[in-house]
């Protein structure tokens, strides 16, 4: 009997360590692999394709004596979180043991750097444009025309960068793809050096991802060998958050402190060490092998309108089962937090969800027929961000939520310029005086006049999109700024 067990961040965070070690202390060996991404059920159990979940160490006992029907949830494949999803990227999710070679190439592994070997750099951005691939990081910029940029650009050196600097609440897509699949990463910034001309590539992880640094410094030793002569670097941010946009990570990795550099020119053009550059986050770049391998028809007949293929959606919060959704573009919200998610872990109504991070927008109930896509998303004024959906539940308070926002960017602004690093802190200052029930109406308009000049004048995505969260905040939830919340408390 072969008993497997995530050894991701999150099931050890849960207890999967302890529960593993039960199982060996009564002599069954333990096959430690990825996760299966259902995070309310870990540690997740498999025994011989059937799952039991949440296991602790004093359930093992029951488990191996067949008296566990509580948690037993059946074959894992089949359960219908997994078997509704369309998992391109995290195809291996739950299914290989993360640095090992043979399982990686067993299940289609290097077929499509091999693919890429034979048609050269010029088809392989046409592939990916006719993928209709867009970067999954926030911006959602076409990839195969960042690469192409990259390509035709002259440089006596070219680098490939991966974003790994997952800074927003409520994501963990990356940090999943690192720890469970990190030679997919691997491939995919391969591919990408073949297309564009570059050498080296470089991995910029955070700090505060000590499991994925590890995995992604041994599998980048691991396959050394299989790039070559292309070469990868794992670098290890400090943990500002600014150092997920991208100039800010260029000028972080140089050893330099982390702030924004003005464009143009961009970094596809004069990026890290002033040479052209594609940075791509670990998702965009994690999608690639399969366009390679499979095709960019295979990825570009999933999604809906500009938004092709799959988005490996992030259920966070308040929700009954948070975890890792992969699905084609176009479902909506509604069904992402309801259908899917079972709405809220506290059984209170869903009052409000969050969209893109701390910096995304907060749609209420009567928004939940919104696809994700990012075309739809902007028209309601509104972003997918990197895919996390954090669900709050009818005890949110919307005005502390927008001072939040204020607070946030506040800290964690580099200070660059003005309309962030002042406006970030008046903005906060404001929304105290809106909470105290200080002139109400005068200061709503100054907090909509102050977003309005830090979403056009600001340098880059912090001070720019702190607007969301703090105007859609106020739009949909008027009553908790209003005379009304004077009222009520
Ligand atoms: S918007 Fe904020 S984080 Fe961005 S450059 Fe300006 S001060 Fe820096």
């Amino acid at each position: 009997m072969q008993v497997r067990i995530s050894d991701d961040a999150l099931a050890i965070a849960c207890g999967a360590d302890r529960v593993a070690q039960r199982f060996t202390e009564l002599g069954h060996a333990v096959v430690r692999t990825s996760s299966w991404g259902m995070h309310w059920l870990e540690p997740l159990v498999e025994l011989d394709g059937i799952g039991y979940g949440p296991v602790g160490p004093g359930d093992v006992d029951a488990i191996m004596a067949g008296t566990a029907d509580h948690l037993r949830i059946g074959a894992i494949a089949d359960h219908p979180f997994l078997a509704s999803q369309t998992r391109l990227t995290f195809a291996r999710a739950g299914r290989t043991r993360p640095l090992s070679l043979e399982d990686y190439a067993d299940t289609g592994g290097w077929l499509g750097l091999h693919t890429a070997r034979e048609i050269g750099g010029e088809a392989i951005v046409d592939m990916l444009k006719a993928s209709g691939l867009r970067g999954r990081g926030g911006a959602g910029f076409p990839a195969g025309i960042k690469w192409d940029t990259v390509r035709l650009a002259r440089g006596h050196r070219k680098y490939i960068v991966c974003n790994a600097d997952e800074g927003d609440s409520g994501t963990f897509a990356d940090r999943m793809l690192m720890e469970g699949d990190p030679f997919c990463l691997i491939e995919g910034m391969a591919i990408a050096g073949l297309a564009v001309g570059a050498g080296k590539g470089f991995v910029y992880i955070r700090s505060e991802y000590p499991h994925a640094i590890a995995k992604m410094r041994a599998a980048a030793l691991l396959a050394a060998p299989l790039i070559a002569p292309f070469e990868i670097e794992i670098r290890v941010g400090a943990g500002a958050y600014v150092c997920g946009e991208e100039t800010s990570l260029l000028n972080s990795l140089e050893g330099k402190r982390g702030e924004v550099r003005a464009k143009p020119p961009l970094p596809a053009i004069e990026g890290l060490f002033g040479c052209p550059t594609v940075v791509n986050n670990v998702l965009t770049l994690a999608a690639v092998p399969f366009v390679l391998a499979e095709g960019a028809q295979a990825y570009a007949e999933y999604g809906m309108g500009r938004s092709r293929g799959t988005m490996p959606i992030q259920l966070a919060g308040n929700i009954r089962y948070g975890g890792l959704y992969e699905t084609a573009f176009g479902v909506t919200l509604g069904q992402l937090v309801n259908d899917i998610g079972g709405g809220t872990a506290s059984g209170r109504p869903v009052r409000a969800v969050q969209v893109g991070g701390p910096l995304g927008a907060y749609f209420p109930p009567a928004l939940f027929d919104t696809p994700f896509d990012y075309e739809a998303f902007t028209a309601v004024d509104g972003l997918i961000g990197h895919g996390g959906i954090t669900v709050f539940d009818d005890s949110v308070d919307m005005a502390a939520q927008a001072r939040f926002a204020f607070e946030f960017c506040a800290i964690e602004s580099c200070g660059k310029c003005t309309p962030c690093r002042i406006g970030a802190v008046r903005g906060k200052e404001t929304i105290d005086k809106l909470i105290s029930g200080d002139s109400v109406a005068s200061n709503l308009a100054l907090v909509s006049d102050l977003c309005e000049t830090m979403k056009f004048g600001s340098l880059c995505a912090l001070g720019g999109f702190t607007p969301y969260p703090v105007m859609s905040a106020i739009t949909h939830f008027p009553e908790d700024f209003g005379p009304e919340r004077q009222a009520a408390e």
